[in-house]
């Protein structure tokens, strides 16, 4: 398979099979993100994406799921979007899904009937990063769209049927708004609605413009201690139909996972114990970063 610089994936695609159509991200301006600021970007040309796919049917023909790369891969138009997934579907006979991470900008300038027609083409998981709900700390993290534009876009996906896997990120806010950056965050969750949730910790990568701030002092990090408190005011205050959430990635303080509403009870019960020193955080050492 060719790749071109460091690729990226959500755990939960660790099986698939990762096939790059673009080169770096869209947006690349999120000032936490470290990703894909060394890369240009560029959509794939095409040819060469389908002789990929083409290779890794004779080379994988059972092959159940695929995650399009790198950043945004909604960003292409329909257009070229539709060959690569049919290539899919003739390459792979036992595909049973296509994942991609979203920006909600991309889903927001495809019309429903083309997001129904992706999503016939088994493009049916979309991760989107939200990272916060507070309009303040979006707009001080470049994340590139309004909240109320990243609410809209995971609706529309999903009212074309696509399953969304929205992230949080925990401490991006800082001290100075950390109240307001969970209750907004678990709101907009709420009317989102999504399938899956991930909340992890903001981890300041050297290089990035976030770093920066936490070097000058603009920014203070919440200490482990303060992260669960943002945790359990999401937890407590969003409203789930029926979703997994995990805050199990390798940089939370503390690793939990369930089902909202559910498991609510439990997982608050275990952010508390963890509060009053009963339970362990993992110590910084461990933590995989
Ligand atoms: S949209 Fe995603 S990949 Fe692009 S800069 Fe922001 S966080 Fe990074």
């Amino acid at each position: 398979m060719r790749y071109v610089g460091p690729v990226y994936r959500p755990p939960s695609e660790a099986d698939s099979y990762l096939l790059q159509v673009t080169i770096g991200c869209s947006h690349n301006e999120c000032t936490y993100c470290a990703m894909y600021r060394h890369k240009d970007f560029a959509a794939r040309p095409l040819p060469e994406v389908l002789a990929d796919v083409e290779a890794a049917g004779r080379a994988y023909p059972e092959t159940r799921r695929v995650f399009l790369m790198d950043g945004d891969a909604m960003t292409l138009a329909t257009s070229r979007l539709v060959p690569v997934l049919d290539a899919l579907g003739r390459a792979f006979p036992a595909l049973a899904r296509v994942g991609s991470y979203v920006n909600a900008i991309s889903v927001l300038r495809k019309s429903d009937a083309e997001l129904a027609s992706l999503r016939e083409r088994k493009l049916s998981i979309g991760y989107l990063g939200l990272e916060t709900g507070d309009p303040v700390t979006a707009a001080r993290i470049v994340k590139g769209a309004t909240v109320e534009e990243e609410v809209e876009a995971v609706r529309r996906a999903q009212a074309a049927g696509l399953k969304m896997s929205v992230m949080v990120l925990l401490g991006v806010a800082g001290r100075a708004r950390w109240r307001e950056h969970a209750e907004a965050t678990a709101d907009a969750l709420s009317r989102m609605d999504p399938r899956f949730v991930s909340c992890l910790c903001v981890t300041p990568v050297p290089g990035t413009p976030f770093a920066a701030e936490v070097e000058r002092g603009d920014v203070v990090l919440p200490s482990p201690e303060e992260t669960l408190d943002e945790l359990r005011v999401i937890v407590e205050r969003v409203r789930l139909s029926g979703a997994v959430f995990r805050a199990n990635h390798a940089s939370n303080w503390l690793p939990i996972g369930g089902r909202l509403p559910s498991d609510r009870d439990r997982l608050l019960a275990t952010i508390d114990a963890a509060r009053r020193g009963e339970v362990p955080l993992v110590p910084e050492e461990w933590r995989g970063l």
